[in-house]
């Protein structure tokens, strides 16, 4: 947190400059804007640090909470086309938190298991355990998505998903569970730099795949699946937040104060003890 005497470099918290609206449009998007932030890449990596500390602190008391019957949990949900830095998300803003405290779950291609169940099914048995913070890569959203911009169902299957979205979600909302959806907006240019950086270097092979140049094709195509998700599926219990993420360390901070709000807003305290304090600190002075 800032000092009292220092200015925040946000001149308006994360949570209302990237919450999405029914004014958003998905082509509008400025993907290199860093909306709310004042401050350049140095602050920024600055303040990844303060408050991913700041976040961990939160995170140990939902933790701690659950451990003592508390069944509320908080999901992140990671949305985004490749190279959107969905993965470096996870490992430099989750990466702050005590990794026993994360269920993690990433969502790819259905498995010839998961293809005989309903497309939530897989999403349901990953949904985060009380006291947890739940972190999506990808999520059910991939079913309105790539599943709409292929075919692979047809559209009068398709497009009865957005309301059973958020049917879905409302019962996860009900059952405990703060929701955060970060839809992750990286712009054409920067992806094909990102993917010549996967083709350039040796490290960075294993994250390529030669069918993500096809999908470049279909960005129109994409972007209107984007937007109908924003239309129809952002509610006021699980609401989308849209963040431009060409520059990495933007897109960081932001999702960090996403959580932290989220996290916040819970009003978490420490669990009281179970036992009589006085007596076992007497107890263990005698033991
Ligand atoms: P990656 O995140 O790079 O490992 O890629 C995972 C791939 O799985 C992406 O191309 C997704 O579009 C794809 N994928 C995820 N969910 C589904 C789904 N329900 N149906 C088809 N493809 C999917
Ligand atoms: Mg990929």
């Amino acid at each position: 947190m800032p000092k009292d005497d220092e200015k925040s470099p946000w001149s308006m918290p994360a949570v209302e400059a990237l919450r999405a609206g029914p004014d958003t449009r998905v082509e509008d998007i400025d993907a290199n804007a860093t909306p709310g932030f004042e401050g350049g890449k140095e602050l920024g990596a600055q303040l990844l640090e303060e408050r991913g500390a700041y976040l961990s602190g939160l995170q140990e008391r939902l933790y701690a909470n659950g451990r003592t019957g508390d069944r509320r949990s908080v999901l992140l949900v990671l949305q985004g086309m490749d190279t959107a830095g969905k993965g470096g998300m996870v490992r430099h803003v989750i990466g702050h938190v005590d990794p026993q405290g994360v269920d993690h779950a990433s969502f790819g291609v259905p498995t010839p298991e998961e293809k005989q169940h309903h497309y939530l099914w897989r999403i349901s048995k990953e949904l985060p355990r009380a006291g947890q913070l739940g972190v999506f890569d990808r999520s059910h959203y991939e079913d309105v998505l790539v599943v709409r911009v292929h075919n692979l169902v047809p559209e009068s299957v398709w497009s009865t998903r957005y309301d059973e979205i958020n049917q879905f979600e409302r019962e996860i909302v009900d059952s405990g569970t703060t929701i955060v959806k970060v839809a992750m907006f990286v712009s054409l240019d920067e992806q094909k730099k990102r993917l010549a950086e996967r083709l350039e270097r040796p490290d960075k092979h294993w994250k390529y795949n030669p069918s993500d140049v096809g999908e470049r094709a279909l960005w129109p195509d994409y972007q209107e699946a984007y937007q109908a998700m924003l239309d129809r599926t952002n509610t006021d219990y699980a609401p989308w937040y849209v963040v431009p993420c060409n520059r990495k360390w933007y897109s960081r901070i932001a999702v960090g104060e996403l959580l932290i709000d989220a996290l916040e807003r819970l009003d978490l305290d420490w669990p009281a003890p179970t036992f009589d304090l006085e007596l076992e600190k007497q107890r263990l002075a005698q033991a």
